[in-house]
C-alpha cells in the first residue's frame, strides 16, 4: 500500500525543496560541503530536465557567513546573525550560481521577510516573480532575508518559510531535506527503538505531539515541531509533503521516483483554505 500510495510522487509538477544548514555544511568545521552541493544541484537541475518548476529554499546564509567572518560561536545577536546573513547570503549564492550555471540552469535569488506574505500588494507581487520566473525556466532559489529581519517580522526558521512559499505558488509537493530520516514514533536520538513512520494520512494532534524538537543540529533551527507545523500548512493548502535526509541528496529523486523514502504526509486540501488567515495564526 505504501508503495503505490508513493506512485502519486511521480506525477508531482511544480516542487519546493528545503534544505536545511546541516545538511549543507560540514558539521566538523561548519564550512559548505562542496562535494554534496554539486550532487544537490545536480537532482535539481535534473528535475528541472524532466519538465519540472523547482523552487528551493536554502538556508545557509547565517553558518556560512558565520565561518566566512572567523566567528567562532554561533551568533546569538540579532546584529550578529544580520551581518553573518549578509555574507553568507552573498557566498551562497555565488556557489549555487556557478554550480547551476554548469548545468545550463537560470538560478533567481528570492529573499522574502514575514512582511512580504503579510501584506497583501507585497505577497501579490511575491507570487507575480516566482510565475514569472518559473514562466522564464529559472530557478529561484529563496531565503528569509534575514539580514533585515529582526524577531518581530522573522517567520524564525524555513521550514515554515518553505511551507509558506509552497501555498503561495500552489505546489504540488514540499521536500524538507533535514538532519533526520522523517518522522519516527518517538526521538530516534534517545530511543533507540524509535520507528520511521513511511505515511501520515491525517495529521492528528498526537502526531503534533510527537514533534519535540529533536534537532540537535548546531547550525540549523527548525527541529521536528517545525516540520509538522509545515506539515499542516501545507496539508491545508493541498500540497503534500515529505521529509527525507538531506544527508544523501540522491534522496531527492528516490523520492521523485515514488521509493519509500522519509515520511510522506498526505495532504487534505480545505476547501475554505486562504493563506492569509492562516498565516495570522501561525506568525
Ligand atoms: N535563514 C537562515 C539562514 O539562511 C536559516 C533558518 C533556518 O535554518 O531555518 O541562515
Amino acid at each position: 500500500m505504501n508503495s503505490s500510495i508513493r506512485e502519486i510522487l511521480k506525477d508531482k509538477k511544480r516542487i519546493v525543496i528545503k534544505i536545511g544548514s546541516s545538511s549543507l555544511t560540514h558539521p566538523e568545521t561548519g564550512a559548505l560541503n562542496l562535494t554534496k552541493l554539486e550532487v544537490l544541484v545536480r537532482e535539481i537541475s535534473d528535475l528541472h530536465n524532466m519538465g519540472k518548476d523547482v523552487i528551493v529554499v536554502s538556508s545557509g546564509a547565517i553558518a556560512v557567513g558565520r565561518r566566512a567572518a572567523g566567528l567562532g560561536h554561533r551568533p546569538s545577536e540579532t546584529k550578529e546573525k544580520q551581518a553573518c546573513a549578509a555574507i553568507g547570503q552573498a557566498r551562497l549564492m555565488m556557489i549555487y550560481q556557478k554550480l547551476f550555471s554548469e548545468y545550463n540552469q537560470l538560478a533567481a535569488q528570492i529573499l522574502m521577510t514575514k512582511r512580504t506574505v503579510m501584506d497583501n500588494l507585497s505577497r501579490f507581487n511575491a507570487l507575480n516573480t516566482f510565475q514569472e520566473l518559473l514562466k522564464l525556466g529559472a530557478i529561484p532559489i529563496v531565503n528569509e532575508n534575514d539580514t533585515v529581519s529582526t524577531y518581530e517580522m522573522q517567520f524564525g526558521d524555513n521550514d515554515t518559510l518553505s511551507a509558506i512559499v509552497a501555498a503561495l505558488i500552489d505546489a504540488d509537493l514540499l521536500l524538507l531535506l533535514s538532519d533526520i530520516d522523517g518522522l519516527f514514533t518517538d526521538d530516534p536520538n534517545s530511543n533507540p527503538n524509535a520507528e520511521l513512520i513511511h505515511v501520515v494520512e491525517k495529521l492528528d494532534d498526537h502526531l503534533l505531539k510527537m514533534g519535540k524538537s529533536t534537532s540537535t543540529s548546531d547550525v540549523g533551527t527548525g527541529g521536528m515541531a517545525s516540520k509538522l507545523t509545515a506539515a499542516k500548512l501545507a496539508s491545508a493548502a493541498g500540497t503534500d509533503m515529505v521529509i527525507a535526509n538531506g544527508e544523501d541528496f540522491r534522496n531527492i529523486h528516490r523520492v521523485i521516483e515514488g521509493q519509500d523514502c522519509g515520511t510522506l504526509f498526505l495532504s487534505h486540501k480545505k476547501d475554505e483554505f486562504y493563506l492569509m488567515d492562516y498565516l495570522e495564526k501561525m506568525l
